[in-house]
């Protein structure tokens, strides 16, 4: 699933590219009638909260885009035509990236007023796309935990000391704190020694302080090298992020630890699956 650095990414893509653009109209494969609003509007914004996409118009509306489990956005042209086998009409890409099999589950496809077209490939249909008026984003944004690149190092300790939870899934849980998912989590945790079952109470002052180091220079490599490809996740382009390269943990399982050379395993914690080293990870 896109986390902070994938969202990110997107985000800046998409306000280097469709800043005061128009939404002419929009085509989606489940008909919608509240995608009617948006046409019309000019995009004034584009922000991240959490993993959420949210792009601000003209009539104070925001579009808003949670990719979930393999939505991605792409920017580029299509053309509907028809399918040679049975006839139904398909979105055709322009170019060879776009037709990457990953890139081509279309489920929406917003046409832009310079002619170009913002679409969701989204394979297992999990993504949500949503027009929500101002209050219900203010709503949705109230929900959400704190952002792990803007909060302050006393307010990250604070908000973890005492916790019952055990850290890894206390790290995903975007209502604790927001944009950190299985992959960041797992590597966090691999950076800073730490046993992804232990108890957030039972981490010492320094323990957390170095996760909170963790956090952010992991995070800020993700955005770095533009997010992580290992699933679905694409960038605007259709192109592959480059985090996926340079993996500690995550995927590791059976392969040799960078520190120590033991093998890493995959156990579950919280019912996800977890890459950790038994011998550093403590
Ligand atoms: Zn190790």
């Amino acid at each position: 699933m896109p986390e902070l650095p994938e969202v990110e990414t997107t985000v800046s893509s998409l306000k280097n590219k469709v800043l005061n653009r128009t939404f002419v109209c929009v085509w989606a494969e489940e008909k919608s009638t509240e995608l009617e609003k948006i046409k019309g509007k000019k995009i004034r914004d584009v922000k991240r909260f959490g993993k959420g996409i949210f792009i601000s118009l003209s009539s104070g509306d925001t579009l808003f885009v949670h990719l979930k489990m393999t939505g991605h956005l792409l920017l580029g042209n299509w053309k509907l035509v028809k399918d040679p086998l049975d006839g139904k009409k398909i979105w055709k890409a322009e170019n060879k990236t776009m037709r990457e099999k990953v890139n081509g589950f279309l489920r929406y496809v917003f046409f832009l007023d310079n002619g170009e077209k913002l679409a969701l490939s989204d394979l297992r249909k999990f993504a949500r796309v949503s027009v929500f008026s101002k209050k219900e984003a203010e709503n949705y944004i109230k929900k959400l935990g704190p952002d792990p690149l803007l909060i302050g190092k006393k307010e990250f300790k604070k908000l973890f000391a005492k916790k019952k939870k055990e850290i890894k899934p206390l790290l995903m849980d975007q209502n604790f704190i927001a944009g950190i998912g299985n992959i960041y989590a797992s590597e966090i945790l691999f950076k800073t020694g730490t046993d992804p079952r232990k108890k957030a109470s039972n981490l010492t002052d320094k323990e957390l302080e170095k996760i909170y180091h963790a956090t952010k220079i992991l995070l800020k490599k993700g955005i770095r090298l533009k997010g992580d490809s290992t699933s679905d996740y694409r960038l605007l382009d259709g192109k592959k992020g480059g985090y996926q390269n340079h993996h500690l943990v995550y995927k590791r399982q059976g392969l040799s630890c960078f520190n120590c050379k033991k093998k890493i395993e995959r156990i579950k914690v919280g019912g996800r699956g977890t890459y950790f080293c038994p011998q550093c990870q403590r």
